[in-house]
């Protein structure tokens, strides 16, 4: 089977109206291409779900700041088409900037709450303009389902937001992050580690792990969690930590203290390369109980 390579809005309509003409549903997934295992892990699982998967590669100046990587975002459409066909995808749909914004927005989607902390702190307007342009390929594909991935926890739960306020007929399905070998989430933007950057970068996840290890034997004091994971990036004199937090996994609120199922984030620098990680964890029903297991 052949991909489908469209770069208007008007032909993946058409496209749309034929699948569904033919009785396929059809699943959506949003990327910005530079597609690497973790694209792939949501690609496959939207293949086993739906009978059509349709894959958006655009990067979204919208959800860039002044000063952010937009210009140097890594571009590679014939490597992604060829991992789309690979993996069986029936259409990609890779528009201009021109083409989904032929004028300037005078309209946005805001999540309120769920952006106001993590990465909407240290990224103003980002999710606005994430939350803007999947709004806008919901309408353009119509999908049954639309997958994300667990990596990007907070763009997931402002996602899963708006479609909950807004009543948008689609279902959200959120994918586990997938890792390298040593721990180091996959990202697009792993390209841009130098050899020694790339050494240090899995800090990050081990000092996730370390906090939620603490978590899960009942530590319940939020000062005491952050302050071993800072410990462990502080070893690592690449590194300089934008932030780590212990938040609910629903509105992403930063916790003082521990009750139930959290979420452990974290961004950092290194270098010039920016990197966010998370991990779901909860504690021990008997150590929020004050109890012991027999
Ligand atoms: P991006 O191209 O970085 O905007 O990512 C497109 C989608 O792939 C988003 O839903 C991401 O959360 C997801 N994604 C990126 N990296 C990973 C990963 N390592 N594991 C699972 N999903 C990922």
């Amino acid at each position: 089977m052949t991909v489908t390579f469209l770069h208007s809005i008007r032909e993946v309509r058409e496209r749309v109206r034929n699948l569904r003409a033919n009785g396929f549903d059809l699943g959506l997934v949003p990327t910005m291409g530079a597609l690497h295992k973790g694209h792939a892990a949501l690609i496959r699982q939207a293949g086993r779900e739906c009978d059509r998967v349709i894959v958006s590669l655009f990067v979204n100046p919208l959800q860039f700041g002044p000063g952010e990587d937009f210009e140097r975002y890594p571009r590679s459409l014939p490597e992604d088409l060829r991992v789309c066909e690979e993996e069986g995808v029936d259409t990609v749909f890779a528009p201009s900037v021109e083409e989904m914004y032929p004028r300037p927005m005078l309209s946005s989607v805001r999540v309120d709450r769920v952006s106001d902390h993590l990465c909407g702190r240290s990224r103003p307007g980002h999710f606005q303009g994430v939350t803007t342009v999947v709004s806008k390929l919901f309408h353009i594909v119509q999908p049954d389902r639309a997958y994300f991935g667990q990596k990007d926890s907070q763009q997931l739960a402002v996602i899963r937001r708006m479609v909950e306020d807004l009543n948008l007929p689609v279902q959200i399905v959120a994918v586990e992050t997938v890792r390298e070998c040593d721990g180091l989430a996959v990202s697009s933007r792993n390209a841009y580690l130098n050899s020694e950057e790339r050494k240090a970068a899995p800090a990050l996840f081990q000092s996730l792990q370390m906090m939620c290890r603490e978590i899960e034997k009942g530590e319940t004091n939020v000062r005491c969690i952050r302050e071993i994971g800072l410990r462990k990036l502080q070893q690592q004199p690449l590194i300089r930590v934008e932030y780590l937090e212990v938040v609910d996994p629903e509105e992403m609120q930063p916790q003082l203290q521990v009750k139930g199922a959290v979420l452990v984030a974290g961004a950092i620098r290194i270098g010039s390369t920016r990197l966010i990680d998370n991990l779901p964890c909860r504690p021990e029903v008997a150590s929020i109980e004050g109890g012991k297991l027999p």
